[in-house]
């Protein structure tokens, strides 16, 4: 597959690299590692990475303007489904791609490559540079080093394999980033934020069969000087609590006028009650967006519901 893969971007010289909305630094830094890797093997293609930009990930780098946008391949990353990609229409293009790591939704591309159980798209592209003449250097090594931490939670979770860490040591013996550094980067943060999560901790409510969930308004957003997307980039940060096995972040947005809800599991499978919510993601990582906190309360109700099924199955309690 890679080797298709390769034959598609060799043949054309006009890319256009994108990925889902609600960025996140796995999307973001396996666009710009990839973008990065063809102008290096491939100097004459002209490789646009677009989407929206976002302030807190710009450490990553910037995306493109698609003005000047030649509509030949298109290649979409870490996005499962058609109505996520960010910017662009897929119609437009001759012939497209599609490289993802989330469990499979629709086919939309012409040529899709899905390894559902891997860490994260940089762990992909990482293992596609190596198995093709594609060429890396220490800044694309550097990003996706970074994305594939962010979306393991630092190799936190089963689907950090045996390869997984044999390709980071390959990287880091290769081309010898900072670690120390780059978690910097990723994980340094205003302490409106670090005020927020105290206020998260001291607040969450938690369900009778272990659902804890915070609701977030516009009012406290503009009180701890934080924006909409703080509440759900912490969401990692409330792993390992013995009284919790799902835990959900739910905030206003008033610009957008959405509640935005990221939830993690660390048992019953959340995936598909995101899609009910016009969400989805991974079994343990998902979103959702909804209308009014009552329809967030019906998403906590049916998390509730799947978590007593999980401990009555496992017999955890
Ligand atoms: P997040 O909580 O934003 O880090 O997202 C966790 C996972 O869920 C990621 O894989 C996202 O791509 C996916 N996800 C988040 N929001 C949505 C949504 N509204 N629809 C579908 N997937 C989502």
């Amino acid at each position: 597959m890679y080797k298709k893969l390769y034959q598609a971007i060799k043949k054309y010289d006009n890319i256009v690299i994108a990925r889902h909305i609600g960025v996140d630094p796995d999307a973001l830094a396996s666009q710009l590692a990839l973008k990065e890797a063809i102008q290096l093997t491939f100097p004459t293609k002209k490789v646009l990475a677009i989407g929206n930009n976002s302030i807190k990930f710009r450490y990553l780098g910037k995306l493109d303007k698609p003005e000047n946008i030649k509509h030949e391949l298109l290649i979409v990353l870490d996005t499962p489904d058609k109505r996520r990609v960010d910017a662009t229409d897929l119609d437009d293009y001759l012939y497209s791609i599609k490289i993802d790591h989330h469990p499979f939704v629709e086919k939309f591309c012409d040529l899709e490559y899905i390894a559902d159980k891997c860490s994260s798209t940089c762990e992909i592209i990482m293992d596609f540079i190596k198995h093709t003449k594609l060429r890396a250097n220490k800044s694309i090594a550097e990003k996706l080093f970074l994305g594939l931490a962010a979306d393991s939670n630092r190799f936190l979770f089963n689907s950090c394999t045996p390869k997984t860490f044999s390709l980071v040591a390959e990287y880091l013996q290769k081309y010898k980033f900072d670690i120390a550094q780059l978690y910097q980067k990723l994980y340094m943060r205003p302490i409106s934020e670090v005020r927020l999560q105290g206020y998260i901790s001291e607040n969450m409510q938690i369900t009778e069969h272990g659902v804890g969930y915070i609701k977030i308004t516009n009012d406290l957003v503009n009180k701890y000087n934080v924006d909409s997307a703080s509440s759900g980039n912490m969401i990692n940060n409330f792993n390992f609590i013995e009284e919790v096995y799902v835990w959900v972040s739910i905030t206003e947005d008033i610009k957008n006028d959405i509640i935005r809800i990221n939830i993690r599991s660390r048992g019953p499978e959340i995936n598909f009650i995101a899609e009910k919510y016009n969400g989805g993601g991974h079994k343990y990582a998902s979103g959702a967006r909804v209308k009014t906190f009552e329809e967030a309360q019906l998403l906590i109700d049916d998390l509730d519901q799947a978590s007593k099924d999980y401990l009555k199955k496992t017999k955890e309690r």
